[in-house]
């Protein structure tokens, strides 16, 4: 553990750091499309590769631009995994991996409110988090559905080439579960843990390396097929109908115009 003394010299420098001069030449974001400058290239933190914006995204959903797994996307996968799960369940492997996450849950103590979380180390964070499902009484095969949608999901929708999103997919999920989401305190306003960090990260690891006890070669694979009717997958913008009506009345004018300029053409002629 590191000492207060030094968390604080830590803290100062890496502001000290942030708020630097910008390196030159300035460099660009590599986000495709996006023109904003590099964290360092505008003095606004440590990033060498990513602006603030995509930064910041990257610590919140683990990816730089694409949003975290909606409700919507993850409910086809959540049932397959439901039913997997249940066809599955006396599997020697599958009990074991359900034992392990137990244990991983009750083994952690008693969890500090969410005020104290603020100041752990993210390691630390994540354990807490593991205590408050333990005491919220989450039941450890909730905790391996998780990890088998979301990697069913990930299998079967991506991003690819993120390699923290699986993480941080499967702690966001955990982390919110209801009664283990925050801490309410009876005289002042409830207060939850922010999702985002580095804690997000270990706390999904954790679930997942737990999981994998129960999770065969072709487990993932099994759920993604079975989830795969009834994924629904944004269908691209239809065509905007051609008005006919406005083609219509614009013959009918050339007509009327051309009817009129030769009945001109007659009476000047007469
Ligand atoms: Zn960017």
């Amino acid at each position: 553990m590191t000492s207060r003394n030094r968390r604080l010299t830590q803290k100062a420098d890496i502001k000290r750091r942030a708020h630097g001069p910008p390196s030159f030449p300035r460099e660009h974001c590599v986000v495709p499309g996006c023109r904003r400058p590099t964290q360092r290239s505008s003095s606004q933190g440590l990033s060498e590769t990513y602006c603030k914006r995509h930064k910041e995204h990257l610590r919140t959903h683990g990816h730089e631009h694409r949003k975290s797994y909606s409700k919507a996307e993850l409910v086809p996968f959540r049932k397959a995994a439901r039913e997997w799960f249940m066809e599955h369940r006396e599997d020697r492997a599958v009990q074991m991996a359900v034992r392990s996450l137990e244990g991983l849950m009750a083994s952690q103590g008693k969890s500090k409110d969410a005020y104290h979380q603020r100041g752990m180390t993210p390691e630390a964070k994540a354990r807490n988090t593991l205590a408050r499902l333990h005491e919220a009484g989450k039941a450890a095969q909730t905790l391996l559905l998780i990890v088998l949608t979301i990697q069913a999901a990930h299998a079967e929708l991506g991003p690819w080439g993120a390699p923290d999103w699986e993480a941080v997919q499967i702690s966001k999920q955990a982390k919110r579960l209801r009664g283990a989401a925050g801490t309410h305190y009876p005289d002042a306003p409830s207060r939850y843990p922010r999702s985002e960090g580095l804690y997000l990260r270990h706390l999904g690891r954790m679930l997942a390396e737990r999981a994998s006890l129960g999770i065969g070669g072709d487990t993932i694979d099994h759920i993604r097929e079975r989830a795969r009717p009834s994924i629904k997958r944004p269908r691209p913008k239809p065509a905007p109908p051609r008005d006919d009506t406005v083609d219509e009345l614009r013959r009918m004018q050339a007509f009327t115009a051309a009817l009129r300029g030769g009945s001109w053409t007659v009476t000047a002629r007469g």
